[in-house]
């Protein structure tokens, strides 16, 4: 069977849930080979194994954590080399789509980049991706070289899929450009308690609707009710009332969720941008003809200051 390369994201050792998903995608076109690096590489060993992958290839170097992506796609380059798969993939966060694009260019290979789903096909592995704000979905495949194609968190269950736990050295060596950009400082973010934004199951949104920074307490209760993640509209952003980092759109970040909650949010295309792929949209809106109202699984028609309460009361009771 054809070995898929799936490219680790991890925390010193601690796989994040958006490579599981990768592994269960890669399971469905060949035979799982993981590629992990930095501090803790080796511990992802025993997770990956248990979701499926057949060979963990490590390699921790401080060029990893001391310069930006260029040494990781070095050695992803490597592993490459070592395995020739049928495909690589990478998760769609900012630095897995960079890493995916520079590989891309450096094997002369087509990329695809935010599917949201994947499987095998006669001549390669066909990505399903949301075009056009998600109006519609097209399916693709690479038609040059090794497909490398990136998956946005959410795309797909995690799977147990127990494998033998086999890992590897892997040789890399760098090239003249892995050294070009130093890191200078890391100023991690304070840590709310809540799940990543792209990587959550649940994500509840507020917009201008909001009213205010100080109101954004009852979204942050209603979130951390169904331990979610908080987004935000530009709107709510640019009036300085939540962070830049939890925008939610074609500016902001591309969120696939389980659930995705919008409140005080009209629908504007750039907010749909963002959402669309949500698999159950639910918005409260106090305006029957809002546009967010077209796309909406569930839609409560209300003020969000009375709804918003009553619905995390309600969760909390359970
Ligand atoms: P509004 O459109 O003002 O809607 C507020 C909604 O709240 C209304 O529907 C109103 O009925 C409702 N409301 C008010 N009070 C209550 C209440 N008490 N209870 C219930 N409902 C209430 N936008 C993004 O979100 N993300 C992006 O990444 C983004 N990128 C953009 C990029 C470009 C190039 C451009 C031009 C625009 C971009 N925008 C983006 C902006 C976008 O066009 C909209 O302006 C923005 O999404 C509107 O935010 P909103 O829905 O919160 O506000």
């Amino acid at each position: 069977m054809a070995e898929v390369l799936v490219y680790v994201d991890h925390a010193d050792g601690a796989v994040r849930k958006p490579t599981l998903e990768l592994l269960t995608l890669a399971r469905r076109i060949g035979e799982p080979v993981a590629v992990a690096l930095g501090a803790g590489a080796a511990d992802t060993a025993a997770v990956l194994a248990e979701h499926g992958a057949v060979k963990v290839l490590t390699a921790d170097a401080p060029e990893f954590t001391e310069y930006l992506v260029v040494p990781k796609v070095d050695a992803l380059q490597a592993a490459y080399e070592a395995v020739s798969p049928a495909a690589v993939l990478v998760p769609s966060s900012a630095e897995g789509k960079e890493i995916a694009a520079r590989l891309a260019v450096r094997i002369g290979s087509g990329i695809i980049t935010d599917a949201v789903d994947l499987e095998a096909g006669d001549e390669g592995p066909v990505a399903t991706q949301a075009a056009f704000a998600a109006s519609f979905t097209t399916k693709s495949r690479v038609s040059k070289g090794t497909p490398v194609i990136t998956v946005k968190p959410n795309s797909a269950p995690v799977e147990a899929a127990p494998a033998a736990r086999a890992v590897e050295a892997l040789a890399v060596t760098f090239g003249a450009l892995a050294t070009g950009t130093k890191v200078v400082s890391r100023t991690p973010r304070e840590s709310t308690g809540r799940p990543e934004l792209t990587e959550a199951a649940i994500v509840v949104s507020g917009g201008r609707g909001v009213n205010g920074a100080e109101n954004f307490g009852i979204i942050e209760a209603l979130a951390d009710s169904l331990g979610a993640a908080v987004g935000a509209s530009r709107a709510a952003v640019d009036a300085g009332w939540y962070p830049h980092s939890n925008q939610v759109g074609q500016t902001g970040k591309s969120v696939s969720p389980q659930l995705y909650i919008a409140s005080g949010i009209s629908g504007a295309i750039q907010h749909r941008a963002g959402m669309q792929t949500s698999k159950t949209i639910v918005a409260i809106n106090k305006d029957a003809e809002a546009p967010i109202f077209d796309l909406v699984d569930y839609g409560v028609v209300g003020d969000l200051f009375s709804v918003v309460p009553q619905l995390t009361d309600e969760i909390k009771a359970r």
